[in-house]
Parts: structure tokens; sequence; C-alpha cells
């Protein structure tokens, strides 16, 4: 069992952790005097010029395939960029980015909102959430009616990511009534592409984080068929697809976070002194290092764990369930811990410690709470779709002529039925 990362993957990994000290790590202080000013922390210019810097030295799009431009890297190698990154609070993300259902879109579509989304000149959001649905995402009730060749789009949606700048919004919305009523989602949800100058608005959310998401109110927006995204009535497939793109890699940003955090807390406490000592002689001190830096290392197994059953086509999705879950409880633990290890100082804001506290605390609620990623799990191992004895040596996958393992995705384009565990895993792709 080989675990290392090759040659070019420790230098692709090396290059972000130089770009983020030099580029990233310095832009600190200005970014929170900023976001205290109530300004945004990373104004869209410095932005792009920091996307742009990187674009020269070959950095762009991630994991958008090589055929658009972008550098198509492996999910363990997203999820080691995404630490890297995670290390500063700093709302940095490389260019070259598109929601994966984008890719669904057909070619007139590509060209209006792929391509400019992933070169940066349209943003887009994704809108399923509404007042009334949030983890019983299929209690939507936004409604597109047929109008001829038009659909009238009635609804409102909550706490929509970067809704407030968004060109244009991915909604869902209920296109066959009584199917829907029938509880037969599968059928009755639509995603359309809607640009804000067809007649939806915004309204921002003020939270306890930096980004504010915002309400969408679609009051009778009229929009072609054309707008259809995938099929009508196969919105729902693509809205689970949008959600379950990549719960490795939330957890994996903030691992980078809690790295950074424990390090500050370990300084801080060998150079603190009370009752004549270092605080970081005091047990109860070092339990708390001690304890943040096995969680982090549990973090980083579950986090690539999940992204290397993505990079074998394995269905990752209990994987990335668990990882998810476990990121979300344990980097709020960690957060809590180093913000006591500082003290007072911990609780001011001239430490980013209280920054992260409050960012961190919505790992627990989006892309699934953790209430939604237990009963996931908890359904999966019930249902016998998974197991709790591990993956490893347990090959999910079938092998071709040639000896070499062959995924799931694999085994369905060459037409042969999955291994009963591909089947059972893919079952388990029942609750997301
Ligand atoms: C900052 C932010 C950004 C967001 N971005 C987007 C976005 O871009 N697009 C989008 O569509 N949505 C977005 N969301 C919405 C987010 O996904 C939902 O808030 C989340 O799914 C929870 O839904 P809810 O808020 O309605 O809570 P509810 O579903 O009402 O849940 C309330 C509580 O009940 C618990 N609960 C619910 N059902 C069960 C159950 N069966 N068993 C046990 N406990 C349960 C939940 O875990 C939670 O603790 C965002 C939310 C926030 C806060």
């Amino acid at each position: 069992m080989d675990l290392d990362l090759t040659e070019d993957e420790k230098d692709i990994r090396q290059w972000v952790r130089t770009f983020v000290e030099k580029e990233i790590l310095p832009l600190e202080q200005d970014v929170l005097a900023r976001e205290r000013r109530g300004e945004r922390g990373l104004p869209p210019e410095e932005l792009k010029r920091l996307q742009d810097l990187a674009r020269e030295s070959g950095f762009f799009g991630v994991q958008t395939p090589e055929e658009y431009g972008g550098m198509g890297l492996s999910a363990v190698m997203a999820a080691l960029v995404e630490v890297e990154l995670g290390r500063s609070f700093v709302p940095f993300r490389f260019g070259g980015y598109a929601d994966n259902i984008l890719f669904h879109a057909n070619d007139a579509q590509k060209e209006e909102y792929l391509v400019p989304t992933i070169e940066g000149t349209k943003k887009s959001c994704f809108a399923i959430t509404e007042p009334g649905a949030g983890s019983d995402a299929r209690a939507i009730r936004t409604s597109a009616k047929q109008d001829g060749d038009d659909w009238v789009i009635t609804g409102e949606k909550t706490f929509i990511t970067g809704g407030t700048e968004a060109d244009f919004v991915m909604v869902f919305a209920v296109t066959d009534a009584e199917k829907h009523k029938e509880g037969r989602t599968g059928e009755s949800v639509t995603c359309f592409i809607v640009d804000r100058d067809q007649g939806w608005t915004s309204d921002q959310i003020d939270t306890m984080g930096e980004w504010g998401p915002a309400a969408l109110t679609f009051d009778g927006v009229r929009v072609p068929s054309s707008a259809i995204l995938g099929e009508e009535g196969k919105g729902f497939a693509l809205a689970m697809q949008w959600i379950g793109r990549g719960r490795y890699l939330l957890p994996a940003r903030a691992l980078g976070g809690c790295e950074r955090m424990v390090e500050m807390g370990m300084e801080w406490a060998r150079n603190r002194e009370t009752f004549g000592k270092p605080i970081a002689e005091r047990q109860a001190i070092q339990w708390m290092v001690a304890d943040s830096a096995v969680d982090i290392e549990a973090l980083r197994w579950l986090v690539l764990a999940a992204a290397w059953q993505v990079d074998r086509g394995d269905d990752s999705r209990q994987a990335q369930s668990m990882a998810k879950l476990y990121g979300g409880v344990h980097c709020n633990e960690i957060v809590d811990r180093m913000l006591q290890v500082h003290g007072g100082m911990g609780y001011t804001r001239e430490l980013p410690l209280e920054r992260w506290y409050r960012e961190l605390r919505l790992l627990r609620i989006y892309e699934g709470t953790d209430e939604i990623q237990r009963r996931t799990i908890a359904r999966n191992l019930l249902k016998g779709h998974a197991s709790v004895r591990g993956h490893l040596g347990l090959d999910h996958r079938r092998r071709d002529r040639g000896g070499r393992a062959v995924g799931r995705r694999a085994l369905v384009r060459r037409g042969r039925s999955p291994t009963r565990a591909a089947r059972a895993s893919e079952a388990a792709g029942v609750d997301v």
C-alpha cells in the first residue's frame, strides 16, 4: 500500500503552498480590516488580480476538464489544494471554476453560461432552498407553469450563496404538480437557467459570517423552454448532483484553517506565562493541543479516503458524508479550543480566531446539516448498503483481462453488470 504522492503531485501542492505564503497570507490584515468596516474582504478586482497571477503559472480550473482549459486534477489533489488554501481565512479560490451541473448544458447553453462562468465573466448561483424547504428539499413549492413555449416561474428561494452578485441562477421549480404531490420528485422538478435581467430579484441576508447569502424572488418570471437545464422533470437529480459535487472539499478547506489555528495556539502557549510558567507546560493546554492534532489527522484521512473513492469511480457518498460530518463537528471543537488557549485575546477582533469561529459554524449547517449526514450514514448502514468494516482490501470493482481495476462508471460504460458491492453502493445513493 503506497499512500505517497507522485513527484508531480508534490510539486503542485508545493506550488500552492508557496502561492499562499507569498500572495495570500500578506493580505490577511487588509482583509480583516475591510471586513470589520463592513466591506468585502477581498474585493472582486483584487480576487481577479490573484486569479490572473495564478493562471500565468497554469493554475486555473483545478478540477475543470482540460478541454475547457482547466487542469483536470484528481479529487485527491483538489482536496490537498483546498487544505493549503484553507490555511488562510482570505476567501480566495482559483479561477476557472464552474458548477458541475452546467456541464450537462446543451451546446448553446454551454456557450452562453458554462464558458463565461469558467472564464469568470459571468457569475452563477444555485437555488433550491426555500423558506419551507431546506433539509427536506423535496418539499419545494416554487412552480413553473407552461404557457405556450414559455414557462412562468413563481416562488421564493432563500439562503442562496452568491445570490446578490450572480448574473444568472440555476433555479429548481415544480413543473408537474400532480407527480410532485405523489412524491415523484424524480419526475416533477425541473432546473431552469435564468438571467437576472429576466426578472428575478435578490435581497441580501445578514448572517454571523462574512458572506451574506440572498433571498431570491420569482414573481411570474417568464423564460423560454430553451432555459431548461438538462431535461424537463429531471431537475431533482441535478440538484442532488450539485450538492454532492464535493462534500469532501468543504471539510478539506476547514482542515487547513485548523492546522493553522493549532500552530497559532502552540505558539501562544509557549510564550504566554501564568503563575511563573508558560501555559504550554500545563496539562490542560497540552490536552487541547493533542486532541486537536488527533482530530486533524483523523479528518485528513476521512477527506482523502472520500476523495480517493471519487477518483476510483466508486460511489463515495457514504465516505463524503462521514468527512463532512466529522469535519463539521471537530473543526468547531478545534476552533473553540484554540480560542480558549488564547484566553481574552482569542475573543478579540485583533486575531482572526473569532472570525474562524463564526465561519466554521456554517460547516455544520449548509450542504447537508450534521443531522442529515448522520441520517444518511445510519440509513446506509442499517439498510446494509454500507458496512462498518471499511473498504481496505475489499475491491468494489471488477478487473479487466489485463488485471486493471474497473470502476463502477467504467463498468456501466462497457455495458457489464456491476458487482454486488457496486450495486449496493449505487443503491446507497438513495440517501444524499
Ligand atoms: C450561509 C448559507 C449558505 C447557503 N447556500 C445555499 C445555496 O447556495 N443554495 C441553496 O439552495 N441553499 C443554500 N443554503 C441552505 C442550506 O443548505 C440549508 O440551510 C440547510 O440545508 C438546512 O435547511 P434549513 O435551514 O431549512 O433547516 P431545516 O431543514 O429546517 O432544519 C432545522 C434543524 O432540524 C434538523 N433536521 C431537519 N430534518 C431532520 C431529520 N429528518 N432528522 C433530524 N434532524 C433534522 C436540521 O439538521 C436542523 O438542525 C445555505 C445556507 C446558509 C446558512
